[in-house]
């Protein structure tokens, strides 16, 4: 690392030791063994403190840096950016903000209005709140209620986690926030009902349907899913789950907000995951691949008639949206996020990433084929993963540090990969893939790779 003797990285290293309270992991390994501390990265590829090159399968680890490590053009539009006006509250414009709120509407017809935050459980509660809110103004206080489903997530605060499906997640954080109802998942390999195809998805819905009715049409206003489950286990929907979802929808008069996070900006090649299933959503909320972790940004988007619901009478002193994110003002986000969106439309990266992702998928089922351990292959795009099970007629999942060991076999070999959150107990038994949307043919072949000689250590 330039400009950086031995010393200053071991210092460095140990400073995070005594200090740093890591994301998501427990710490009582390093006493023995020091934390994982990279410091650099440059297009699929990042460096760790001890000089070690890994090929990063996981975009940042968490589905976030879309457009690879390195990019000048990024850091330039931030720095000049910072210098002309870093920020300004939000509820004044500023140039970056208008310029990326016009172009990423151009991507997403029939939606309408930006709402700027920084995080993506941020923008979940953005929408939580204007649901909250119409529900309020439009229906007399009724209405209030939010679906979720088992197995999405869609943040770490209180109130997303009260709309949490991933039960490991939520122990020992509760009480949660009332007025968030939990519907079944949509899972085919795991099907509640011995049922397949467009009867199971027809199932899954009318699951929807009979919460729907038990709590009383009346009194739901909002559903919030992810298209394709990310964390919980990369679930992708039977045929027909999406539009049946929409009709539900319509017919009870409930918002539909897509959490697209993890889904959003090219991740499967598309720029939407949504826009793969012909749906209308009310609201899209996103974050990670948004500016690629260049900077921070959470963005809630909602169509015209919802925006339209706030300004309908201003008469009342409470008819605005009376919320304000104060980093949503940092001008860095949106011209961070302009940069990003050029980058994928200039190097045609949604075309690679069906491109690269069909040759993830032809890699993975391959594997399927060698391996009696990989029970399922699912995903699409560059977002990907395998389940593990013992045996494939009981689906009885592996141990979970099983999935660590091949986790860190794949890190042995170069590769980082993912496994899925602590969803449901005894289930987090998929390894997750989401390389950057520039992965190559060998990138994707060097994952897979990895992954074979891994599953090959661990499960014989
Ligand atoms: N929604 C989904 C689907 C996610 O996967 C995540 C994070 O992993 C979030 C929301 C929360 O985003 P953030 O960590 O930026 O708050």
């Amino acid at each position: 690392m330039d400009g950086f003797s031995d010393n200053d990285i071991s210092h460095v290293v140990d400073a995070d030791k005594a200090h740093v309270w890591h994301h998501l992991i427990q710490h009582k390994p390093f006493e023995t063994v020091d934390p994982r501390v990279i410091v650099e990265g440059k297009g699929m590829r990042v460096w760790d403190a001890k000089g070690r090159e890994y090929l990063d399968a996981v975009s940042g680890g968490v589905w976030t840096v879309n457009v690879g490590y390195g990019r000048t053009q990024i850091a330039d539009a931030v720095r000049d950016q910072l210098v002309k006006l870093n920020y300004f509250a939000g509820s004044a414009g500023s140039i970056p903000g208008a310029l990326y709120a016009e172009k990423l509407i151009g991507k997403m017809p029939g939606m309408s209005r930006v709402y700027y935050c920084n995080s993506g459980s941020e923008a979940n509660e953005k929408a939580f709140k204007m649901i909250r809110q119409i529900a309020h103004k439009r229906y007399g206080g009724k209405k209030t209620k939010i679906l979720y489903r088992e197995r999405d997530y869609h943040g770490g605060t209180i109130g997303t986690m009260s709309a949490g499906g991933q039960d490991e997640r939520n122990m020992q954080y509760g009480p949660f926030v009332p007025d968030f109802v939990r519907v079944p998942h949509c899972m085919e390999y795991r099907a509640q009902w011995d049922l397949s195809g467009e009867a199971y998805a027809e199932r899954a819905v009318q699951a929807i349907e009979e919460v729907i009715l038990a709590e009383g049409p009346d009194t739901v206003g909002g559903l919030c899913l992810e298209p394709i489950t990310a964390g919980g286990g990369v679930i992708t929907p039977p045929e027909g789950y999406w539009p049946r979802v929409q009709a539900l929808c319509d017919k009870y008069d409930i918002l539909l907000h897509i959490d697209e996070v993890v889904c959003g900006i090219g991740r499967t090649g598309t720029w939407f995951g949504y826009q793969h299933y012909g749906i209308r959503p009310d609201f899209v909320t996103m974050a990670k691949g948004v500016a690629s972790g260049y900077a921070a940004i959470g963005v809630c988007v909602t169509t015209e008639a919802v925006f339209e619901m706030f300004k309908d009478d201003a008469a009342d002193p409470l008819n605005h949206f009376r919320d304000i994110s104060t980093f949503g003002g940092c001008t860095a986000g949106p011209a961070a996020a302009l940069e990003n969106m050029r980058i994928i439309e200039d190097e045609g990266l949604l075309e690679n990433t069906t491109k690269m992702g069909e040759r993830m998928m032809g890699n993975l089922q391959a594997l399927m084929e060698k391996h009696r351990v990989v029970g399922d292959v699912r995903g699409k795009g560059l977002f990907q993963g395998i389940e593990l099970v013992t045996d494939r007629a009981t689906k009885e999942p592996v141990a979970e540090k099983d999935v660590g060991a091949v986790v860190a076999e794949c890190s042995n070999l170069g590769v980082i990969i993912g496994a899925s959150n602590r969803s449901v107990p005894g289930l987090n038994n998929v390894l997750c893939f989401s390389p950057a949307l520039i992965a190559t043919p060998d990138d994707i072949d060097q994952i897979t790779g990895a992954v074979d000689k891994a599953l090959g250590k661990v499960f014989g």
